[in-house]
């Protein structure tokens, strides 16, 4: 073997002992100005990253090899990351300058979706969770933004597991390798990270943890024994960081408790239905209900807008507080504008703070931070005063850091570069030793010019000149014609062909000050900024707290702005389980279709005894049922996240749980969606709704043959009735389940209506009571170029069944219905001989002109029994 027959390079040894430390992540060795990958990493870079595969050791045993230099680092782990990969930084660990021998290298991060805090890898918008999951019933579950330092830890049914995930959207998953894999609804699109068993341990995490945080007991942060399952998961993801990015948890310094049904639960399928965070048909973020309503300024208020929508609130006071916070910001329309113009200079200060923290903070960085204070006085001041409680606690959470500003501001220049090594960020008088250095810096010159005048004037030689080389630096040059001039200090170090050239000890004295004064310029600048980022990280806690709060107050003026600008009404929240909506629009589509198009439609629907707990609209295709009742879930949304509505009037109970159902037939979601699963949607509504709850059903039962289904969402409906007594609405295009308005006492019917128009039928999109006209369909069918004939027929039949509700008379000539002719009733099956030979038809084995020929066939039987029927 070619590797026994040459050992590898001492170098070669150190990379494969970082590969092995680096496991299948991607390995970047840091050579020189250079990242190097080798091998399969050097072969899979070159194909994802686009880099040239060369090799190195080009004889027998060529390696592969692959790099890119070494500033381009970040770009290169954005890429990585992106193709689902994890990437380990190996770093020089020492001074090439000072090793001895091979320069100590070490894998120094290992950097992943879940872990990533780099500006240029993360989405300002967006949190980015590690979640980890703890097997076991109940399963735990903890998720931090390493960006940002929040974690968090719960329990859950496993069953839920699915809709937590949902709800997080995590960046990356940890799981444990002795358990069985995630449901793919969960893994799914994700990356997924196998830890041992043992990570998810119970005393290895709470070891950890207790280290982590230098407690005793975790009781302190709200844990009790039975959230052992949830401190597992916290453990394996303290485990996991203390592997990887070791940096990082300096910036973690509390778990919270998160408990279930803390706020308002929306499944997996409700959230992606209702379009929330997300479009159905493309998973984009353009034309979902939060990009419509987000108006904030800054990253981190984006960010916990999102936060809201993902977790919206149940406790009406809550509620109500931030309402009151958002109506004032609206009635004050100036001090909104001023608000948020001084937000817009702030900077994602979380970030940042995570940044110093754990050490990678730039100097850049730093003067966010300062500029970020500078900013704080006025909009603290502008706050102040105010009526509203809960802008009252914002305002007296921003910390001004006075002494923490006026130093940022007096050290760091005005624009600061983005390591600290390029030096000259420092503003002068902040440190007396760096000014005097930069001053030897530049007078090194003018001191020459003044010493070189000295020498002239004491030696009496004219022309000597001051130079510099890289042998003996600097010196001076005296032409031989002077050389019996020279002074006895001078200390010859070279003749040339007409002068020599001369050292004195001043000159090098001062030489020695002016060649270094640089190189410790930078090592003192480099010094204080380490210091200077000491001094923020150790304000860590009260400029999170400010972040916090700053957020907020964004998401307030935020939702302020939205409710002016778009017409929006405050929302009167109350604790009986109603929905009583007065010209309310669909959040979406009211910005989405053309100006002033869309059309107010009210709702009304209440869990109260004697009221209207379920309504069934019904219409034709494309007249707005969906988007009726998806109006109705997401203002119950927007206005438990504390947003006005867009509306004229609003009252709204708070709902502990949004479920939304579109039928099987409906769900584009790359056919995502059978029957199978829209049963099993259906049925977890069924056991898990609430009186409390609102329910929006879509087509439901449209998976399924027409009676199968209507039979299903007929009792479905009744068990919603009967048993859960939840706000219903229900939209559906089979007619039939209309007729359970008048055996339901809380049932009603909704329709929308349509008119005629210049020979064309228009959607008027307005919803009114009553069950659909049934004969618009066939007035459809008119348009459409149907014969005349079968037109007529079907409002005959039409007629049979308004008349009759489920009966369906034979064709009537003014005759009494002969005996023989069938009924046709809801829900029972038609029995004719005709159907039983279209039900034994063995399809495959009949050729397309055979098919026709038996259709005549039948035809022409339907056509004698209805003569026969006809008298004469
Ligand atoms: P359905 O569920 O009855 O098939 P949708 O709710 O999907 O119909 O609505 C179809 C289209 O009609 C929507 O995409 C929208 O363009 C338009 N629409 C629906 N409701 C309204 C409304 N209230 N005002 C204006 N346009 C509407």
């Amino acid at each position: 073997m070619a590797s026994a027959s040459k050992p590898p390079t001492p170098m070669m040894q150190q990379y494969h002992e970082a590969k092995e430390a680096a496991g299948d992540a991607l390995l970047l060795f840091r050579m020189g100005d250079f990242y190097e990958l080798f091998f399969e990493d050097a072969k899979t870079a070159a194909a994802m990253l686009g880099l040239s595969l060369t090799s190195r050791d080009k004889g027998e045993n060529p390696v592969p090899m692959a790099g890119f230099p070494h500033h381009q680092l970040d770009q290169y782990l954005a890429k990585i990351i992106a193709a689902g990969r994890r990437a380990a930084v190996c770093e020089q660990v020492e001074d090439p300058r000072q090793a001895k021998g091979i320069v100590r290298r070490e894998v120094t991060r290992v950097v992943s979706r879940g872990t990533v805090t780099d500006d240029a890898l993360l989405d300002p918008a967006e949190n980015n969770f590690l979640l980890a999951v703890a097997p076991g019933e109940p399963c735990g579950l903890a998720w931090i933004d390493v960006s940002t330092g929040r974690f968090e830890a719960g329990v859950c049914d496993p069953f839920c597991l699915p809709d937590e995930v949902a709800r997080l959207e995590p960046a990356e998953l940890l799981t444990s390798d002795d358990a069985a894999p995630l449901p793919a609804a969960c893994s799914e699109k994700r990356m997924v990270t196998g830890r041992p068993g043992w990570a998810f341990g119970v005393d290895a995490a709470y070891d950890a943890l207790r280290k982590q945080f230098g407690v005793q007991t975790l009781d302190g942060f709200g844990f009790t024994e039975d959230d052992a399952p949830a401190v597992r998961a916290a453990g394996a993801v303290i485990d996991y960081l203390n592997e990887t990015q070791p940096g990082l948890l300096a910036n973690v310094d509390r778990v919270t408790p998160y408990r279930v049904g803390q706020s308002l639960e929306i499944d997996a399928a409700s959230r992606r239905s209702l379009e929330i965070t997300q479009t159905l048909r493309d998973g984009r973020r353009e034309g979902s209900l939060w990009a419509v309503i987000d108006r904030t300024v800054t990253s981190a208020g984006a960010r916990l807008l999102g936060d809201w929508l993902a977790n919206p609130l149940t406790d009406p006071r809550r509620i109500e507080a931030r309402l009151e916070a958002v109506d004032e910001l609206v009635g004050d329309e100036s001090l909104t504008k001023a608000i948020r113009e001084q937000l817009r200079g702030v900077y994602d200060t979380q970030r940042l703070l995570s940044r110093v923290v754990s050490g990678r903070a730039s100097p850049r960085d730093l003067s966010f931070v300062g500029r970020t204070l500078a900013l704080l006085p006025k909009l603290k001041a502008k706050l102040t005063g105010r009526t509203s409680a809960r802008l009252g606690q914002l305002e007296s959470r921003i910390d001004l850091c006075g002494e923490l500003r006026d130093r940022l501001d007096g050290a760091l220049a005005d624009d600061c570069p983005l390591t600290s090594r390029e030096g000259g960020f420092i503003r002068t008088e902040y440190s007396e030793e760096l000014d005097q250095l930069r001053e030897l810096m530049k007078g090194g010159k003018r001191w020459m010019a003044e010493y070189q005048a000295k020498a002239v004037a004491e030696s009496g030689i004219p022309n000597i000149k001051v130079g510099f080389n890289k042998v003996f630096g600097y010196y001076l040059e005296v032409t031989h014609a002077h050389r019996d001039k020279v002074p006895a200090e001078f200390i010859r170090k070279q003749t040339l062909k007409n002068a020599e050239r001369y050292i004195t000890p001043e000159l090098k004295e001062y030489e020695e000050k002016v060649l270094t004064a640089q190189e410790r310029a930078f090592d003192l600048e480099h010094e204080l900024f380490v210091e200077l980022r000491g001094v923020v990280a150790d304000a860590a806690k009260r400029l999170q707290a400010t972040a916090a709060a700053l957020a907020e107050i964004d998401v307030l003026a935020g939702l302020a702005d939205l409710a002016r600008s778009s017409g929006y009404v405050r929302p009167t929240i109350v604790d009986e389980p109603v929905l009583d909506i007065t010209a309310g629009r669909h959040p979406v589509l009211d910005v989405l279709e053309p100006a002033g198009t869309f059309v107010p439609n009210d709702i009304a629907v209440s869990s109260q005894s004697e009221e209207s707990a379920i309504l069934l609209i019904t219409g034709p295709n494309m007249a707005g049922k969906s988007t009726y009742i998806r109006q109705a879930a997401l203002l119950q949304l927007l206005a438990q996240i504390g947003s006005f509505v867009p509306a004229e009037r609003a009252t709204v109970g708070v709902a502990d749980r949004i479920f939304a159902r579109v039928g099987a037939s409906d769900d584009l979601a790359g056919g995502r969606s059978t029957f199978m699963v829209e049963m099993t949607e259906t049925a977890r509504i069924l056991n898990t709704a609430t009186r409390r709850s609102l329910v929006i059903l879509d087509e439901i039962g449209r998976g399924t043959s027409t009676y199968d289904g209507l039979s299903l969402a007929w009792a479905v409906v009744e068990h919603l009735h009967n048993e859960v007594g939840c706000r219903t609405l229900f939209a559906t295009h089979y007619h039939e389940l209309t007729e359970l308005a008048d055996e339901l006492p809380r049932a009603g019917n909704l329709n929308v209506a349509v008119k005629e128009w210049e020979g064309t039928v228009v959607f008027l999109h307005r919803i009114v009571a009553g069950a659909a006209d049934k004969s618009y369909g066939i007035h459809v069918a008119e348009l459409a170029g149907v014969p005349r004939g079968v037109n007529r027929r079907a409002e005959e039949i039409l007629a049979d069944l308004e008349g009759g509700r489920r009966r369906v008379d034979a064709p009537q000539n003014g005759a009494p219905r002969p005996s023989g002719a069938y009924q046709m009733k809801l829900f029972e099956t038609v029995d004719h001989p005709l159907l039983e030979a279209i039900r034994s038809a063995d399809l495959e084995q009949t050729t397309p002109l055979e098919a026709l020929q038996l259709v005549a066939a039948w035809q022409r039987q339907l056509e004698g029994e209805a003569a026969k029927a006809k008298p004469r």
